[in-house]
């Protein structure tokens, strides 16, 4: 039966082709107040709508001068003054230079700016302190060195962070045309499940999975949409999932292994479903179902993609990030690599399991006393449920198919949440 199964790198390759698919249609966008679009993917390229720097710019305090007058130590006499916010001045006289501070505009004729540290200066006049020379174009950036007006500066599908907030701000961009955040349907299957601020009874157990994807689809720059918990019997699953069918993107968690109440694959199969595949040579998330569910013909996009994800909630967690994020990624427009694998050093050693890749829960140390590589090990589970364990842990450790034994001090992947 195993054999049967994908490995972990036939499914990741599975569910990128199926993303990348998904990417091609052209999500829908809405124009936001830059200040609102932190964490959001542009729909539209960032243009530069004048050159960058827009004028020859001195980074220091100083003088602007000419570098070969500057360099043979004669004294220049200071000819004017700019500030920044001034109109660019000059021209430079020959023999002077130009008092100038930093973010002003260099006057035309001038190659150069002594930094006011540099020189020394009696009356109007100042000179290079010898040894020291200069050479033209230091401590000035040219006009249109960075950008040139026109220029596509960020790509649409980038996820805006400081640095391109700070580019568009400088472009001019008060609003900007962002993707919509795929509406991602979660449902918690289960008849075991209570909601949170529910007291269980013996037997029940608070439905932790659906906070918890919530958040994870969140940061994937999802907008969670929780429904009810459907009870493991099929009338409840398939109310369930016709009430699903206009998200972007449907979450399930449980009742997809093969136990006597795992219902949720039939109910799919009732509801139209295609299967990419059911279940994948991994440790947690062995059950793990990806899918595409017909939509209705008048509807523009594709289909609904759906994971079924094993209801533990390490399994449904790591499953999430290693296939539900990169087709979330993909159906928000995003061009972001996902998952994100990072190499780390192992701090104790890890058992491999035949026939399996397996993905550990693990703390990484990313800034280590040593400054080497960051350290990670695993934080100690009692299996896929334990959540107090869970808690304590930032990733994953990637033990991949084949490997017997990871040593301490071996350079590993983890996956990044
Ligand atoms: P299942 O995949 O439905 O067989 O569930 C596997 C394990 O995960 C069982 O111990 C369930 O009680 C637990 N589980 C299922 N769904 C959730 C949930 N929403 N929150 C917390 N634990 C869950
Ligand atoms: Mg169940």
């Amino acid at each position: 039966m195993t054999a049967a199964l994908l490995s972990y790198t036939q499914a990741a390759d599975l569910v990128a082709a199926r993303a990348a698919e998904l990417a091609r249609l052209r999500a829908p966008f809405e124009r936001l107040e830059l200040g609102l679009g932190s964490g959001r993917v542009l729909a539209e390229p960032l243009f530069a709508d004048r050159d960058q720097p827009p004028f020859a710019r001195s980074t220091r305090d100083g003088f602007a001068c000419c570098a070969a007058e500057a360099s043979s130590h004669r004294s220049l006499t200071v000819a004017g003054s700019t500030r920044a916010g001034q109109p660019p001045a000059g021209p430079l006289p020959k023999s002077a230079a130009w008092e100038i501070m930093t973010g002003a505009a260099v006057p035309e004729g001038a190659d150069a700016v002594a930094m006011v540290e540099h020189v020394e200066s009696q009356e109007r006049k100042v000179r290079l302190i010898a040894p020291r020379t200069l050479e033209a174009g230091e401590n000035i950036v040219a006009q249109a060195a960075e950008a040139r007006a026109g220029d596509e500066l960020v790509p649409a599908g980038t996820r805006l962070s400081s640095p391109q907030i700070a580019l568009a701000a400088t472009c001019g961009y008060a609003t900007v045309e962002v993707v919509l955040r795929p509406k991602v349907a979660i449902l918690t299957t289960g008849d075991e499940l209570v909601a949170v601020d529910a007291v269980p009874s013996a037997g029940q157990i608070r439905n932790s999975n659906a906070p918890m994807l919530s958040a994870l689809v969140a940061a994937a720059g999802g907008k969670p949409w929780i429904l009810p918990i459907a009870r493991d019997d099929d009338y409840s699953l398939d109310a369930a999932l016709r009430r699903a069918e206009n998200a972007d993107m449907l979450l399930i968690s449980g009742g997809v292994s093969a136990g006597k109440f795992d219902l949720v694959e039939p109910a799919l199969a009732r509801a139209g479903a295609r299967f990419h595949f059911t279940g994948i040579r991994i440790q947690p998330g062995k059950p793990l179902v990806f899918g595409e569910l017909p939509r209705k013909p008048a509807d523009a996009r594709l289909s609904l993609p759906f994971f079924g994800l094993p209801g533990n909630p390490i399994s449904s967690a790591a499953t999430f990030s290693l296939f539900a994020a990169p087709v979330l990624a993909a159906l928000a427009g995003s061009r972001e690599q996902s998952p994100r694998f990072v190499l780390a050093r192992l701090a104790r050693h890890v058992k491999g399991k035949t026939g399996l890749t397996r993905f550990i829960p693990s703390f990484c140390a990313f800034n280590p006393p040593d400054g080497g590589l960051p350290e990670v090990a695993p934080v100690g589970s009692q299996g896929s449920g334990d959540l107090a364990a869970f808690a304590r842990s930032n990733c994953f450790l990637v033990v991949p198919e084949g490997t017997d034994r990871l040593e301490t001090g071996a350079v590993v992947r983890i996956l990044l949440p």
